[in-house]
């Protein structure tokens, strides 16, 4: 084993990233891709004098690493893991791997739904009250890279559950967790307790100083928190006030309670529409008190958020029709809080790829709120065995255009046509975005 030679596997951001700064920490660097690299981080690796190969891996450089940085994309069962496990080389995250390499503070947000939107609306606020603060994790620019080269004092870090499977040392400041739903149980052997406990090391290090703050109507994550007795200070946020919780909401505002000062703002004034985002909006506000950030700043920050694209991004009004984007929302619990949030009458765009969706979920409010449904997916049948019969106005959708055509002939004015697929996009787009892009397209021509 060769402690100063460090392996990167995967050469996407994180990876590129982290090859960045071991090389500036002075390792040596090799990094290994079994696919292609991007162009772009082909030409960075090759700026950089990184070495690294691509389309396979070569074991005899790669199991002789001191460390190897795995790239959260990569599931532990591929055998060049495994072997490595085998010959006892620590294998880490990129955030584990930064994280040893900054003295900033660290705020990361986790959870099964909103993370984007948190994270980024945490930064847009402690970015606005003039903090040094960086952007990172699983959004933007990679943790490693800005560790290696800017000096923030504050990063705002959304983590997936595969970041937090490598992480050993690496310790929040302040850690939120959202809420926990079942997803992605494919990695970790179909047994929910697995992914719980990925979620569950946001909180790992923690000291008496260190802040959690968390949802507490979330049952699950209620339970593990009991279960777990973080050292941490706990920050638990909800619907409705009760013993403890430091945000609420009550006669249509939110309140903020941190030492001993409260904070309020109207409902109505919030950037984010819907339920699920109060709950963000909260999570972010008790934050942004924890910084210290003014009441004034705050406000202004929560009511001045551009939102993020393809999660509930309203596209346009036509002829009275409101079309929104909710692209990202790729199973069923995100598209009960976009239909949640709906006040008027929808025609729901749904389908793609099924993940083994339960539609009972959103089946109440369907009834109650949709005037039709618009299948868009290479394969609906399991769709109409659900829904057929259930709303008088179904209609199938080859393309993205087919969609929205249709959406368009069956809205009436004042309602709204929600793209929330439940789904995953491969079958007809390349991934959510190129989803969403094409349905702002679509609509742009009407
Ligand atoms: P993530 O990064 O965790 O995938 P996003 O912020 O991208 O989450 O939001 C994805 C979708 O999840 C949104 O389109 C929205 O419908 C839904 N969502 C957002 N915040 C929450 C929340 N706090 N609880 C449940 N669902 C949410």
């Amino acid at each position: 084993m060769d402690k100063k030679l460090m392996v990167i596997l995967g050469g996407g951001e994180s990876g590129v990233g982290s090859a960045i700064l071991a090389q500036k920490k002075g390792f040596r660097v090799f990094l290994s891709d079994s696919g292609a690299l991007g162009d772009a981080y082909r030409e960075t690796l090759k700026t950089y004098r990184i070495d690294f190969e691509e389309n396979g891996h070569t074991e005899e450089n790669i199991l002789t690493a001191g460390e190897i940085v795995k790239s959260p994309g990569i599931p532990d069962s591929v055998p060049i893991i495994q072997k490595a496990l085998a010959k006892g080389i620590p294998v880490i995250s990129e955030i584990e791997f930064a994280g040893r390499y900054t003295n900033a503070k660290l705020i990361c947000i986790t959870g099964s739904n909103g993370k984007t939107t948190t994270t980024s609306l945490i930064y847009h606020i402690l970015q606005s009250a003039g903090l040094k603060v960086g952007l990172g994790g699983n959004i933007g620019k990679s943790f490693a890279r800005q560790v290696a080269e800017e000096s923030y004092d504050y990063y705002v870090l959304e983590l997936s559950s595969f970041q937090l499977d490598g992480v050993y040392d690496f310790k929040a400041d302040i850690a939120v967790l959202l809420n926990i739903t079942p997803d992605h149980l494919d990695r970790y052997d179909h047994n929910l307790q697995h992914y719980v406990d990925a979620k569950m090391r946001i909180i790992r290090n923690q000291e008496t100083e260190d802040a959690l703050i968390y949802w507490v109507d979330d049952p699950l994550v209620t339970k593990e928190i009991e279960k777990l007795k973080p050292a941490a200070i706990r920050y638990p946020f909800g619907e409705k006030k009760s013993d403890h919780t430091a945000a609420y909401t009550e006669n249509g505002k939110l309140y903020i309670q941190t030492k001993n000062k409260i904070f309020n703002m109207e409902l109505e004034l919030l950037a984010l529409e819907g339920m699920h985002n109060v709950y963000n909006s909260l999570a972010s506000g008790i934050v942004a008190k924890l910084m210290d950030v003014s009441d004034e700043q705050l406000r202004t920050s929560l009511s001045d958020f551009k939102g993020v694209p393809h999660r509930l991004e309203k596209v346009a009004s036509v002829r009275g029709v409101q079309y929104i984007n909710d692209s990202k929302a790729t199973n069923v619990n995100s598209c009960w809080y976009a239909l949640q949030s709906m006040r008027t009458k929808t025609v729901l765009i749904l389908g793609g790829v099924d993940k083994g969706n339960d539609y009972t979920e959103i089946e109440d409010l369907v009834r109650s709120k949709v005037r039709a449904l618009i299948f868009l997916g290479k394969d609906n049948g399991k769709l109409h065995a659900f829904f057929d019969g259930k709303v008088n106005e179904i209609r199938d959708a080859g393309s993205m255009k087919e969609a929205v055509d249709a959406a368009c002939e069956l809205a009436q004015k004042g309602d709204a046509v929600l793209l929330s697929p439940c789904c995953a996009s491969f079958d007809l787009f390349k991934n959510y975005e190129d989803r969403g892009d094409r349905f702002r397209e679509c609509v742009r021509r009407l």
